[in-house]
């Protein structure tokens, strides 16, 4: 009975390192091999269409279909070279994941043969149908079908035989079904913003690029062990199962040795990772044991999304050849730290400058503090959508608890910064703008050490801080597609760039010059988004009574949480942009009530099979076994004596009775207490009530089995214990 978990240890502990396949050849070389790049669109294409396709790449120019059909030709012969025989329109739907259906070359030739055939109409558009994706009841009507469209601005790339054309997957009524839909709008709605207000500082700005380097945190398991998990197998996080005696306390994991197992993983993924054209530069152990983390140098963000989509797939698929699995859900192990995908975010212009980065002159940073204020004021604003940007079912359990951003969103500045803001919001206009010296205007704007900020001052415990020419979006979980963050980030910024410049604009037409009509505008802002600054521990009781106060969304309730996108100044915010529509958010947040609501019927049901076919048989035969050898004693010994020799034995049969009754009633609780919450008909409600009702409950049980764990014999245990699961490597 105990044979799988006790032959999978044994085969976890004797596992070596796979052979890792290195190119011959530098990083440099091979990296992008994979990629129909610029490099090889140059090559590939005729010059006028290569330039009509950067064009449309770099500005979003229309193209022709006569156009798209030579592009298509120039990637099919390109792919060919490289053996490949088909083609997917690769998409992002609402789930976590990526979708993708393939399709051959192969076309009739009409003489009874084949040939092979990729047009710029199948490269442009294709109808996947793929009804069965969640949409919120957008599509509910026979006729709105969804379409996949090709987003030129992200390169198609080759998967062993499968070309990969990145798409946005829209309804056949123009609403967005996926996650690439409304970033590609919320980055141009950022974009012409920003582009707008850096005018005050440089006419020749044309263009300006939200940026985006996450860090990857991930767990890593015996592929084994993994298997005689079914939590693990069906949930991606272990329902059950008591903390090591040893887990993190010694923070010995922490930037340790890499083991050996986990390297050779790493150097396979890095080196595909590479070959497909994304950056990877850092990987090191992570607090939790068995836990890493990866990351690549920043990017422009809808590249940089596509880049995580597609390295998250990446991973899972090459842990396997390395007989791991990889968990990447937020909060695999209780006890130890959950896994966040750190976003790193700030915008750049097209001359080259990095708008979070402080400057030189006084008038460099003015306009950093501009885009550094305007940020604050849109994070201030929003600070509840930007948390339901984050928010999930699986993320829940990461915010919050001690160890990971607060379920408050706040943003940390350090002392450097929050000097300048201050003296700003203390000095009147005419001491920050005086006239005088031979440029006729002194701007009193301190200096600011631009590398002292980056390395002395660093808050782990804040969701947004600034860390010196980026702000860093903590609270992103380990599984989410970064994309939702990303679009309510930059909507919101994109939105307060507007606000901002409108202000400004209406001093300056009575009169007011540019540089104190910005300063003007900016010291009220200073002043209005206060409450949103916040340097202090993040993790602590006292934050929270303060951020009520401050009138900060303290909300913990998953699904509530996600009431934000429906807020009046949310559907405002989206539908000026033009990022989403109030049809759109609505059918999304149906969505998210809905994911929310079967990911915990699945915990619940996964934790009511577990105990009945596995914890409950063996704590009972464990039991059945003390009472035989408590028979057994009487035999032996006088009753008073054989009574006292026994006495441990009995307390243990009756803790496991009480613990196994526990459960047991409890396990039945939850079924009634989900067929009470299936019949309600509206999804929010539903996800509600999963919340307060059946989420609950699944802790209450696990404390038992997690003491029953500690009680039982451990050669009957049938699940892989922590210390296995966390210290096999
Ligand atoms: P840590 O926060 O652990 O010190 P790193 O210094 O490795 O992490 O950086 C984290 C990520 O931030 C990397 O992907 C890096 O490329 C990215 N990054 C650095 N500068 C910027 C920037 N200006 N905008 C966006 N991302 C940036
Ligand atoms: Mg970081």
């Amino acid at each position: 009975m105990t044979s799988l978990r006790f032959s999978v240890v044994e085969k976890a502990f004797q596992a070596k390192p796979q052979p890792v396949a290195v190119p011959d050849c530098r990083p440099s070389e091979y990296f992008g091999k994979y990629v129909f790049n610029r490099e090889k669109m140059f090559k590939y294409l005729p010059s006028t269409v290569y330039a009509r396709l950067v064009d449309a790449m770099d500005n979003g120019a229309p193209m022709d279909r006569d156009i798209a059909d030579e592009v298509a030709a120039g990637m099919k012969r390109w792919a060919s070279e490289l053996g490949v025989t088909h083609y997917t329109h690769w998409f992002q739907p609402l789930t976590e994941g990526t979708a993708e259906k393939h399709d051959a070359f192969v076309e009739h030739d009409g003489k009874g043969g084949m040939m092979e055939e990729f047009s710029g109409k199948l490269l442009v558009q294709q109808e996947p149908d793929a009804s069965s994706f969640p949409n919120g009841g957008i599509r509910n009507t026979f006729e709105a079908r969804g379409y996949s469209a090709w987003d030129p601005s992200s390169p198609v790339f080759v998967v062993d035989d499968t070309l990969c054309i990145p798409t946005v997957f829209i309804a056949y009524t123009g609403e967005s079904l996926d996650y690439k839909a409304p970033l590609l709008k919320a980055l141009s709605a950022v974009n012409k913003a920003a582009v707008d207000v850096c005018h005050y500082f440089d006419p020749d700005v044309k263009k300006v690029m939200a940026y985006l380097g996450w860090e990857q945190e991930y767990f890593l398991v015996d592929e084994g062990l993994y298997a005689a998990r079914p939590d693990l197998l069906l949930t991606g996080r272990t329902l059950m199962g008591h903390e090591a005696s040893k887990n993190q306390q010694l923070e010995d994991h922490y930037f340790g040795a890499i083991p050996s197992r986990v390297a050779a993983f790493m150097k396979d993924l890095e080196i595909q990772a590479l070959e497909l054209g994304i950056p990877v530069k850092t990987r090191h152990n992570e607090v939790a044991p068995n836990q890493f983390e990866l990351a690549p140098i920043f990017e422009e963000c809808n590249l940089a999304v596509d880049h995580n989509m597609l390295i998250m797939s990446l991973m899972r698929k090459i842990a396997r050849n390395h007989g791991f699995r990889v968990l990447l859900h937020e909060k695999p192990f209780k006890g130890v730290n959950g896994s966040g995908k750190h976003n790193n975010w700030s915008l750049g212009t097209d001359t080259g400058v990095l708008l979070m980065a402080p400057g030189k002159t006084a008038e460099e940073n003015l306009r950093f503090i501009t885009f550094i204020v305007n940020t604050l004021m849109a994070v201030y604003r929003h600070n509840g959508l930007l948390k339901a940007s984050i928010m999930s079912a699986t993320n829940a359990h990461r915010l919050g608890a001690n160890e990971a951003p607060p379920a408050i969103i706040s943003s940390f500045l350090g002392d450097q910064l929050s000097k300048v803001l201050d003296h700003m919001e203390e000095s009147t206009s005419d001491d920050l703008v005086s006239l005088g010296g031979k440029h006729g205007l002194k701007l009193d704007i301190p200096q600011i050490p631009e590398l002292l900020i980056d390395n002395t001052d660093r808050n782990r415990t804040s969701p947004f801080a600034f860390t010196g020419n980026r702000f860093e979006f903590r609270a992103v979980g380990s599984e989410a597609n970064c994309a939702s963050a990303m679009i309510a980030l930059n909507t919101a910024v994109a939105e307060q760039l507007i606000i901002f410049k409108s202000e400004v604009d209406a001093l300056i037409e009575k009169g007011e010059p540019n540089v104190s009509a910005i300063v003007q505008v900016l010291r009220k802002y200073i002043k209005e988004c206060k409450p949103i600054r916040f340097d202090g521990n993040g993790y602590s009781e006292e934050w929270k009574e303060e951020a009520a106060r401050r009138g900060l969304d303290c909300e913990t309730s998953c699904p509530v949480i996600f009431d934000n996108y429906l807020k009046p100044e949310s559907i405002r915010m989206f539908e000026s942009t033009g990022v989403m529509t109030r049809k759109e958010l609505e059918a999304r947040n149906e969505v998210k009530w809905e994911t929310y609501t079967k990911k915990i019927q699945i915990e619940a049901r996964v934790l009511g099979d577990l105990v009945m076919n596995h914890i409950v048989p063996v704590a009972t035969e464990y039991q059945s076994k003390l009472i035989d050898n408590v028979f057994k004693m009487k035999g032996l010994f006088a009753e008073d004596e054989a009574a006292s020799l026994s006495a441990e034995n009995i307390a243990l049969i009756k803790k496991i009775a009480e613990h196994t009754s526990y459960i047991k009633e409890h396990v039945d609780a939850m079924v009634a207490a989900r067929k009470v919450a299936n019949k309600i008909a509206d999804e929010r409600e539903k996800a509600i009530a999963y919340h307060d009702t059946i989420a609950p409950m699944l802790e209450q049980i696990r404390y038992h089995i997690d003491k029953l764990e500690l009680i039982v014999d451990d050669q009957m245990w049938t699940l892989p214990k922590y210390r296995e699961l966390l210290f096999i490597r």
